[in-house]
């Protein structure tokens, strides 16, 4: 079955691919193995030197490589931007600190030495989405490849070009054949490759469903598996907020992106005194927002990232309201091709419905008012998903009290989730575990080795 590469913003079908034979993928990971032997003897500076050329050839060819991934999922231009510029920075902060976080830790015991060394264990799946198609995969192949790791990548099959496009960057900075592979291929040959020997381990950033088909098939073959999952992220307002800041990142945080954020605030969650200024606020600026073609700077509303995307979204709105939530602003399909959603706030929606509990992966606000703070961390803490977390309110105190009650892998006090190279990045519940980013990320799929040295004649 081929792989097709479609601009969501007229659903023009740019270009096809041919998925890779069974064949050709053990060819490939008979490569990534056998580059694995070379490249687990490298030495970290010449490590760190291959990723800094890696981001030098992002920053160089950024605007083509925007151009691309606003093609293929519809996000803006100036997004797909901003997003290789994150990712050059992640790769150059692995090839900076790499080295230091995987150095020896001397442990402190009575006699000779104890120490853990962080050895890398051998060629890993990455199975990425679309939603940031360069991001995600740095995210993941930067710190791996410097632990001295190999990577096997799996994209999402609506970003055929950008993938082969990230392969081309490592070729270009003269990798190793092997180090970086790009697997044209569809989810359900997932699996197949989890089951080869050679393979060691498997991170996947996606969807609840794919994190359990995933880990299903890892937890079978018994290999380490990482899992950033989905997320319904509480943005939480306290009476004494600054409200007009809080709106404007409300209106950012859920449409960052086109609201195709994992970490996207999805469920906001508004004191009572101040729930009237805030909505109002909040609905204007999101009835603001103007449609057009993403790669224009005046476009403030693109497309969702696929015709069928757009879809899931109304239904999943439409079964929200049959099932007695209230549209206050949206709710539908814009009146234009391309998979345009009008922006849209939801209220009343009932705690045994199915919306309560989903993820909206696109702009639709679920909105609800708390009778106070404890009412707010509740309603916060009410989810299947714990991915990130925004609170705000003037007192530091009490919104790092507030934070320390939210149960999730990330909470910001007055911003909203964002995502950094030193910060560590990672879920609880159904938004997955493991944790990327920052010096935790590099230690995921390394042999946590000790070492202990004593002579013969120290006791046992
Ligand atoms: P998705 O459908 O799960 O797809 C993600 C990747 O998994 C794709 O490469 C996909 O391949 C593959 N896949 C899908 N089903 C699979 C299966 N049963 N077995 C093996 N692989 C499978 O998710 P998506 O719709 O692209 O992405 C949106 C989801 O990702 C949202 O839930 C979002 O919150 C989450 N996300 C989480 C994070 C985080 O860091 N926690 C970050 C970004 C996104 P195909 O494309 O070929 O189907």
């Amino acid at each position: 079955m081929s792989i097709e590469s479609i601009n969501p913003y007229n659903n023009e079908v740019l270009t096809t691919f041919e998925e890779f034979s069974n064949d050709q993928v053990d060819a490939l990971i008979g490569r990534a193995y056998a580059a694995y032997q070379q490249w687990r003897r490298t030495e970290f500076p010449k490590r760190a030197e291959l990723l800094k050329r890696v981001a030098a050839e992002m920053r160089a060819k950024r605007d083509d490589l925007a151009r691309l991934s606003t093609l293929e999922m519809g996000k803006k231009f100036g997004e797909s931007k901003g997003e290789l510029a994150l990712s050059a920075k992640i790769i150059e902060y692995y090839a900076e600190n790499g080295e230091r976080f995987l150095s020896p830790q001397k442990i402190d015991v009575k006699y000779g030495e104890a120490e853990i060394h962080h050895e890398p264990i051998g060629p890993l799946l990455g199975v990425m989405p679309w939603n940031f198609p360069y991001y995600q995969v740095v995210r993941f192949a930067a710190p791996n490849l410097m632990a001295g790791n190999v990577v096997l990548i799996k994209h999402a099959s609506n970003v055929p070009q950008t993938a082969i496009a990230i392969g081309q960057l490592f070729r270009t900075a003269g990798a190793l054949d092997g180090l970086y592979t790009n697997l044209v291929l569809r989810g359900s040959k997932v699996e197949r490759i989890i089951e080869d020997p050679r393979i060691v381990g498997v991170s996947l950033t996606g969807s609840v469903e794919a994190g359990r088909a995933i880990a299903a098939k890892a937890g079978e073959k018994l290999k380490k598996v990482v899992l950033e999952l989905g997320g319904s992220d509480p943005f939480i307002v306290l009476d004494d907020a600054n409200i007009d800041k809080a709106v404007g990142y409300a209106v950012f945080s859920r449409m960052l992106n086109t609201g195709q954020q994992c970490t996207a605030a999805k469920r906001f969650i508004v004191s009572e005194s101040v729930s009237d200024k805030f909505l109002k606020a909040f609905s204007e600026k999101l009835l603001s927002l103007q449609p057009g073609d993403p790669m224009e700077e005046k476009t403030s509303l693109a497309p969702v990232c696929s015709e069928a995307h757009a879809k899931k979204l109304v239904e999943q709105i439409d079964g929200a309201v049959s099932s007695g939530a209230k549209v206050v602003i949206g709710g539908k399909r814009l009146d234009r091709p391309g998979a345009f959603i009008e922006p849209t706030i939801l209220t009343n929606v009932k705690p045994d419905s199915q919306a309560y509990k989903e993820e909206f992966f696109g702009p639709v606000a679920l909105y609800f008012t708390a009778k106070d703070e404890e009412d707010a961390i509740r309603l916060a803490n009410d989810s299947p998903f714990g991915l990130g977390g925004a609170v705000f309110t003037e007192d530091l105190a009490r919104g790092k009290r507030v934070a320390e009650q939210i149960e999730s892998g990330m909470v910001f006090v007055n911003h909203p989730t964002l995502s950094s190279p030193e910060l560590p990045f990672g879920g609880v519940k159904n938004s997955g575990f493991g944790r990327e980013l920052s010096a935790l990320g590099i230690t995921e799929f390394v042999n946590k080795k000790l070492v202990r040295l004593a002579t013969v004649n120290d006791p046992l």
